[in-house]
């Protein structure tokens, strides 16, 4: 597979290029050169068979013939060994053909781990192939942290620097990062917000002499491969629940980069028939879905912090199908919507995404009353992000008889507060994790100081 940018300028690259190029040179992102049927995933025929396997038949076309099937399946088989269930992502049925299915069981119990894992061995395989090192450094909030240091700890070809905001994140998320025992780990507790982490590390991107120096990458969520990991659910849960016919799946959004794999997955063949794009009150992607304008407005913090977010980056690649695969148009859309903080869409090209696509929004009181219901009803915990999903499911199933799978994107004991407060209920952490309170930590504080943290960065990275 090729792969071109959506912004039209940047040279076509092959898999490995992109997977450590990340963001393409002319500011776009890169999506497959043609979308590839997988005719197993169009007539059902992955029912029954083991997820390491299907992954690797789904993933070979968007990886040949830079990897070959063999050496997918080899890294596949090595990421998923992670999880702690036997069907990796495990389903549970609601009622009413309304199913769950749980991306939770990872080693940082979110669904990013399912990437994660997968990029994080890729990565090492790439690198050590070219005889390379580099230096992943990466702001968090909470959830992207943990699980980007538990898909590289260890990597002989990485080292990794990870910057939190100082006593702003909860204290299971601090304690994911700083108990983990590698030496290519470091975790850096800076003196201010997430917003000055994530400017000190564009800083340091921004800073070619020190990029070069200390060989800057990241693995972020615009990252393709991000994206074809998370395709392969989608067909899973589809051929548990219905081979080869019609499904809809509600998909609790934050960066777009989830419920694009869905988008994918239709593309390769997957009988989708509805996806829902569940938000909270940062409800840009709901506002764009009735309207077809996308309006910027400020963030506001609420109990999925996962999905607070003002600009999807992965929802350029959905602009990218609507306007027919014409990198000009994303690019004059994006400038417009940068200087203006809004851009619209013209009816043909919104039809293209309102056909499958359906918005949704539910503020905190709302998902409280969530959690709070499925608990009732049920005996079972879900985390706030889960539960947006799963109340944008129900408020916009068009038919009934079409099965609905909600994805639960973190285990409850992930947000163990707000779950507490909807049910009286507080969930544990899983067995693997239960001595996570009683480990030693390693973090080091250091001032929201740019030349601070490059000397930080440059010891750290033996430079
Ligand atoms: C990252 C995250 C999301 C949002 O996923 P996107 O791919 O960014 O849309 C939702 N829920 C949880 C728990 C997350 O960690």
């Amino acid at each position: 597979m090729r792969y071109v940018s959506t912004r039209g300028q940047a040279p076509v690259l092959g898999f490995r290029d992109v997977l450590l190029e990340g963001l393409a040179r002319d500011g776009g992102l890169y999506v497959p050169e043609a979308w590839p049927t997988i005719e197993a995933m169009a007539t059902g025929g992955f029912a029954g068979r083991p997820y390491v396997e299907v992954a690797t038949e789904i993933m070979a076309p968007f990886v040949e013939p830079d990897l070959g099937r063999d050496e997918l399946g080899q890294l596949v088989e090595a990421a998923y060994s992670s999880f702690h269930d036997p069907d990796i992502v495990p389903l549970r049925e609601l009622g009413d053909g309304h199913w769950l299915l749980e991306l939770f069981h990872g080693p940082t119990l979110a669904f990013k781990d399912v990437a994660l894992q997968l990029v994080g061995r890729l990565f090492d395989h790439e690198l050590t192939a070219r005889g390379k090192r580099v230096t992943v450094v990466g702001a968090t909030s909470g959830d992207t942290g943990s699980a980007a240091i538990e898909a590289l700890a260890d990597l002989a070809s990485v080292e990794v620097i990870i910057l939190h905001p100082r006593g702003r994140v909860s204290e299971v998320q601090r304690r994911q990062m700083t108990t983990v025992v590698a030496d290519n780990v470091h975790n850096v507790a800076v003196q201010g917000t997430f917003d000055d982490c994530q400017d000190l590390v564009k800083a340091m991107f921004a800073d070619t002499e020190f990029r070069s120096r200390v060989g800057l990458s990241a693995v972020n969520s615009i990252n393709w491969a991000r994206v074809m990991a998370q395709i392969v659910y989608y067909a899973t849960a589809a051929a548990r629940v219905a081979p080869g016919a019609p499904v809809s799946f509600s998909v609790p959004t934050g960066n777009f980069g989830n419920v694009f794999a869905g988008w994918a997955a239709a593309q390769g063949g997957l009988p989708i028939d509805q996806l829902v794009v569940a938000s909270n009150r940062n409800d840009i992607l709901t506002r764009f879905l009735e309207t077809g304008e996308m309006r910027a407005d400020g963030v506001v913090a609420s109990l999925s912090p996962s999905m607070d977010i003002q600009v999807s980056s992965n929802f350029e690649r959905l602009l990218f199908e609507a306007v027919d695969r014409d990198g000009e148009s994303v690019d004059r859309l994006l400038t417009e919507f940068r200087a203006t903080g809004a851009f619209g869409l013209e009816s043909d090209a919104f039809d293209r995404i309102a056909d499958r696509l359906t918005g949704h929004r539910l503020d905190d009181d709302g998902t409280l009353a969530t959690i709070g219901q499925i608990h009732d009803e049920l005996g079972i915990l879900v985390d706030p992000h889960t539960a947006v999903g799963i109340a944008a499911a129900r408020a916009c199933r068009a038919d009934p008889n079409v099965p609905m799978v909600t994805l639960a994107t973190a285990h409850p004991a992930k947000f163990p507060d707000a779950v507490e407060q909807a049910t009286g209920a507080r969930p544990e952490l899983p067995p693997f994790l239960a001595e996570l309170m009683d480990r030693p930590e390693r973090l080091t504080p250091l001032d929201n100081d740019l030349t601070t943290v490059e000397d930080f960065v440059i010891t750290a990275s033996g430079r």
